[in-house]
């Protein structure tokens, strides 16, 4: 079996790691120049931390955490409101997970981890035919080639769900939000702590927020710039007029702000995106298959664990079924419940992250004050932890070499 995967995300590298395990051959196709190492931190929890354990990069993630000790609220002077502590919630249920890494670093990790796959950077598939005996890919770049299966691990505006199921816009439910990441420095003492700090809606959009990520000691920082607003109509690979939105959205804003914006104009790690869930009956039609954001994005916080149990299962039902219809129908059964459950977002939990008013955002902080301290708080984060965990992994057969 030969597979083609669209896109060297999360869920791509994942699932060119177990095809490798597995000894089947994986193509991946990027349509960036390299790994797009941008972002902030993201959150491994409960059968995603299994999954990486299996894949023998625990430790590697370990090594690489970033030592945050949970996320810390600042009015508009800067001062701590409130705070909410990685373990207020278990390992894997709390805003700030026990693993937490870069994302850049977890795609290093993650390519290293799959160096069997065939990897076509710098280039897309442009249109797929699915036969009888094959499917064939017709590439921006590269000659067109036949593959049993084609997967699109190509995120929340996935190219090949596009070509395999067409009338996209009806699989993509928009979420009103927009974010921006980038790499800056700052002389803030952040103490080990992500910070956020709300700002009410103004210069016509709704409810503003920038969440800073410590990385290291030295005065590293992502940053990430969110904001509540209906779709302007933005050209999703035009980096220069981006940056000019975020700055007009931001313009006038004190604190830390003006600082980070004028490193932005120079960030060559900028990443721009517009929040989406993707809605589909079902993930595959003929030969293609969906995995990661392209098949199920929106929830809160699990997205980069979804993709990676995604992976295994989808591997796993590909390496021992009787052939594509038979691994898609298991991989479908296997995952559905988990991903509805973990689709689900936690009352509150998009009002609370960018409140329109300053009244808002006071409450917001009380209730991050008082939550930690109640009983039966799990609810309060839709029980993070025990949807993260909703998933018994299958030990699928692997080579005797590869085990
Ligand atoms: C640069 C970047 C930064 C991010 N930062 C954060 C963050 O800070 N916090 C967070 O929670 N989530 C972030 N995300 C999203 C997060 O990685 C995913 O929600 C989650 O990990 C699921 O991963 P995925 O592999 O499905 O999607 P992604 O990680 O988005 O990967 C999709 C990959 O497909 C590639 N691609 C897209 N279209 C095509 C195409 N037509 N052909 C070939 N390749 C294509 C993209 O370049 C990308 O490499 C970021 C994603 C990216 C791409």
């Amino acid at each position: 079996m030969n597979v083609l995967i669209s896109g060297a995300g999360i869920a791509g590298l994942g699932l060119a790691h177990w095809l490798g395990r597995h000894g089947i051959g994986a193509t991946v196709v990027e349509r960036s120049p390299a790994l797009r190492s941008g972002g902030q931190a993201i959150d491994i929890r409960g059968a995603g931390r299994t999954v990486v354990e299996r894949m023998g990069i625990l430790d590697a993630i370990r090594d690489r955490h970033t030592g945050t000790h949970g996320i810390m609220y600042v009015d508009r002077a800067g001062k701590p409101v409130a705070r909410m502590g990685g373990d207020d919630f278990g390992h894997s249920g709390g805003v700030v997970a026990e693993i937490e890494i870069l994302r850049g670093d977890l795609v290093r990790i993650l390519r290293e981890a799959a160096p069997e796959a065939e990897y076509l950077f710098d280039d897309h598939i442009t249109a797929l035919r699915d036969e009888a005996d094959g499917i064939t890919a017709t590439f921006h770049r590269a000659p067109p080639r036949t593959f049993d299966v084609v997967v699109g691990a190509d995120g929340l505006r996935s190219g090949v769900r596009a070509l395999a199921f067409g009338n996209d816009r009806r699989h993509v439910r928009d979420l009103g939000m927009y974010s921006s990441f980038f790499a800056a420095r700052t002389s803030l003492e952040l103490d080990g702590w992500e910070v956020m700090y709300n700002l009410p809606a103004g210069n016509g959009v709704g409810g503003r927020v920038l969440l800073l990520y410590p990385v290291g000691r030295d005065g590293e920082v992502r940053a990430m710039f969110s904001w509540a607003s209906p779709a302007l109509g933005h050209d999703r690979r035009d980096t220069a007029a981006q940056k000019a939105l975020l700055a007009e959205v931001f313009a006038g804003a004190g604190w830390e702000i003006p600082h980070l914006i004028d490193q932005m104009w120079q960030a060559d790690d900028f990443y721009f995106t517009r929040s989406g869930a993707t809605e589909l009956d079902r993930w595959s039609r003929g030969r293609a298959t969906l995995l990661g954001d392209a098949a199920f994005a929106g929830s809160l916080g699990m997205g980069t664990s979804m993709a990676l149990v995604g992976a295994y299962v989808l591997a796993g039902e590909l390496a021992t079924a009787a052939d594509p219809a038979a691994a898609f129908a298991g991989y479908e059964e296997g995952m559905r419940d988990y991903v509805t459950r973990n689709l689900k977002r936690p009352p509150g939990g998009d009002r609370g992250f960018a409140p329109a008013s300053r009244a808002g955002i006071w409450l917001r902080n009380q209730v991050v004050r008082t939550m930690t301290k109640l009983p039966g708080k799990s609810a309060l984060t839709g029980n993070l932890q025990a949807a993260a965990d909703a998933i018994a992994l299958k030990d699928y057969p692997l080579p005797t070499a590869t085990r």
